[in-house]
């Protein structure tokens, strides 16, 4: 016989490792099969028969010795070599259907074809054709779940038909179903080997074995029998040579539909566990969000306290009597005087000086009455304070020495006490308990502190306010600014030491803006540093969240890799539909993850009106860079490895 033979075993062995030994449970094969058999391999359970299975349909190799397929050395090939030989030539139907449960008969059917890279319309049809043929036409949109085992089994027979498969191996096709479904299916076996199939059939029944016309018996991994050395074989004319596969499409095409139809696959799959899908996304959602929401919650309030603070001015310095804010012996001390401030007003790195004699008090207009903080000032204090006018003028030096009964206003005050007035207000009169006063200017309100910035504030000269309202020459406190050019810091000591001199002992103390200012910064940038952490742990717990979910998916999902590989899927198939579904998790749940945080932005505005959400374009970058980087890994590093097992041990994996 000078024909070349399709299959051909020679001296092969396979060994499993046990223990530190290892177990043979194929010993010395050597077995041709010719194009158009049919052949039965017989064994009992544990014989070696799946095995022996798995290495002629290339999802497991030898051990030792040669399998030659149409005298092709199969030891030599690349696993995406043999991944093309399964999808091109081989059809498996297992025991177990091995079906994808997300995936209705039609979709089932045309895996083998997607991978081959036909295209859509084309396989639809195909498949549709072939699932009718095999009486299933009312079937092709039922999910494996809605079929019966023996329906199942002629999806999986239209799976390894789709590609015009050489070789049928079909490892206990009748073994699940019942005796009538198990004809049929034997039925439709051996018409398609009347069409000139080869088709192998692996059984432990003998009845099976008797519809072959030759039959392997296997033993303890050796064959004992084989009808075809009795009988002449009844190999077909046409020679041990693959049959070439056309009508394939272009690289690029096939290329661009195989990414289509792996983009489909994706979504499907994330479509079939949902649940899975979510809890995923879920950790992105928190992640992204906690960090978008916490990094402008602490940017808003960090600009909120900066803006509350730089009304303060910068470089002003309080004079107060006493040893600190709340001293209750302060009010005792008369020593801080309007000759203070003017001897202070006339050092060279004072800008401006003033006295400041304040006192709460009730102003009326009309029959209205409202309560105000009634600050005596020199005419220096709008400069200390940098004052803006929105109307009028300021009081000037001959106000002070005359008592003038005139005032500067702020526009808290302005629009409580002249609500209806449109037009200006200067030359209006209000009442003071003791003393009509007149308005000369509108200044913007101070923002002092937290939550003050409703108060109402009348400026009147101190003489003013010392002589016809509090009846006492003592201060409240001096105010100065230092000049741009001079240090605060050094202007404070100065200002102590002259102080000091004049007064004999320390009986003030001063507040200085400037040094205020630098504690709030640096309390600020520690709150940032903590935000940041709180950030880092919510991105770190997110993360671990999204690194367990994937772990499991991927161990879950290790049979459907096992599948997509038997009917021929390459190592980069798998990866690529692994890596895209991992990518449209992340993306998917980083941008709800920013949905939410813009979201929560508006319902916080809602309730609290003092501060808003800032939001850091660096922190939603990173929040979803690094949610989909540890998405991604460990959805993608677990699929890879998959993918670089050999089928049969992915297979295994129920
Ligand atoms: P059959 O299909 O004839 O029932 P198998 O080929 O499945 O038998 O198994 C033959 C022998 O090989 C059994 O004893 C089984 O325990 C052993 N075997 C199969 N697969 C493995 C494996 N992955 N590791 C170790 N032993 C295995
Ligand atoms: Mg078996």
């Amino acid at each position: 016989m000078t024909e070349q033979p399709l299959i051909s075993l020679k001296g092969v062995f396979r060994h499993y490792p046990s223990g530190d030994d290892y177990t043979t449970v194929l010993k010395h094969i050597d077995l041709t099969i010719h194009r158009g058999e049919m052949v039965a391999i017989i064994g009992a359970s544990g014989s070696g028969k799946s095995t022996l299975m798995n290495i002629l349909g290339c999802l497991d190799r030898p051990s030792e010795g040669q399998y030659l397929i149409s005298g092709r050395e199969t030891s030599e090939l690349e696993p995406d070599e043999l991944a093309e030989l399964r999808r091109e030539h081989f059809g498996f139907i297992f025991q177990r259907y091995h079906l994808l449960a997300e995936l209705d008969a039609v979709g089932n059917v045309e895996i083998p074809a997607i991978y081959a890279g036909q295209n859509r319309e084309k396989r639809r049809s195909k498949a549709q054709a072939i699932l009718q043929r095999l009486g299933m036409g009312d079937r092709t949109h039922h999910r494996p779940s809605q079929l019966s085992g023996g329906q199942q089994q002629r999806v999986s027979i239209a799976r390894a038909l789709i590609n015009d498969a050489d070789v049928i191996l079909a490892d206990e096709p009748t073994g699940a179903l019942d005796s009538r479904s198990g004809e049929e299916v034997l039925d439709i076996l051996g018409e398609l080997n009347r069409e000139g199939r080869t088709i192998i059939i692996v059984t432990h029944d003998r009845n099976v074995a008797a519809r072959a016309g030759r039959i392997i018996e296997i033993r303890d991994g050796e064959i004992i029998a084989d009808t075809a050395t009795d009988v002449a074989s009844q190999a077909d004319a046409s020679g041990g040579a693959l049959t070439r596969k056309q009508g394939k499409a272009g690289l690029f095409s096939g290329l661009r539909d195989r990414f289509g139809e792996a983009f489909a696959m994706a979504l499907r799959s994330m479509n079939a566990h949902r649940m899975r899908t979510f809890l995923t996304m879920l950790g992105i959602i928190i992640g992204t969000a906690s960090v978008i929401c916490v990094v402008a919650l602490g940017e808003g309030s960090r600009q909120h306290i900066l803006d509350q603070i730089s009304d303060l001015g910068t470089n002003t310095l309080e004079i107060y009597p006493g040893h600190g804010f709340g001293d209750l012996k302060a009010a005792q001390i008369t020593t801080l005087t309007v000759d203070d401030a003017r001897e202070l007003g006339k050092l060279p790195y004072i800008m401006a000086a003033t006295p400041t004699a304040s006192t709460a008090s009730t102003v009326r207009v009309g029959d209205k009455e409202v309560g105000a903080q009634v600050r005596g000032v020199g005419q220096q204090y709008f400069l200390t304070r940098n004052s803006k006018l929105t109307e009028g003028r300021f009081f000037d030096q001959s106000s002070v020495d005359s008592l003038a009964q005139d005032a500067v206003i702020d526009t808290n005050a302005r629009k409580t006490l002249f609500p209806n007035v449109s037009g200006s207000v200067i030359g209006k009169i209000f009442l003071l308990p003791k003393m009509p006063v007149r308005v000369i200017g509108v200044i913007k309100s101070e923002e002092r502190g937290m939550g003050s910035d409703q108060s109402l504030s009348v400026f009147l000269p101190y003489t003013t306010v010392q002589t016809r309202m509090t009846g006492s020459q003592t201060l409240e406190s001096i105010i100065l600014r230092v000049r741009d050019n001079t240090d605060p810091a050094q202007a404070e000591k100065m200002v102590t030491a002259f102080l000091k001199q004049r007064h004999g002992e320390p009986d003030f103390f001063i507040f200085n803006t400037d040094s205020f200012h630098k504690t709030v910064e640096a309390t600020t940038q520690a709150l940032a540093i903590l935000i940041a952490s709180i950030a880092g742990i919510s991105l770190f717990v997110g993360g671990i969240g999204v690194m367990n979910i994937m772990l499991v998916a991927v161990s879950e999902r290790i049979n459907e890799i096992g599948v997509r590989m038997a009917v021929g899927a390459r190592q980069s198939d798998i990866l690529q539909q692994f890596l895209i579904e991992a990518v449209l998790v992340c993306l998917l749940g980083g941008l709800v993850g920013v949905l939410i945080a813009g979201g929560f932005g508006l319902l916080f505005s809602e309730f609290n009106t003092s501060f808003h959400l800032i939001y850091s374009p660096m922190s939603i970058v990173i929040a979803i860079a690094c949610s989909s980087l540890i998405g991604i890994g460990f959805g993608f590093f677990p699929a890879r490895n998959a993918s670089k097992l050999d089928p049969v041990v992915a297979l295994a994996r129920d």
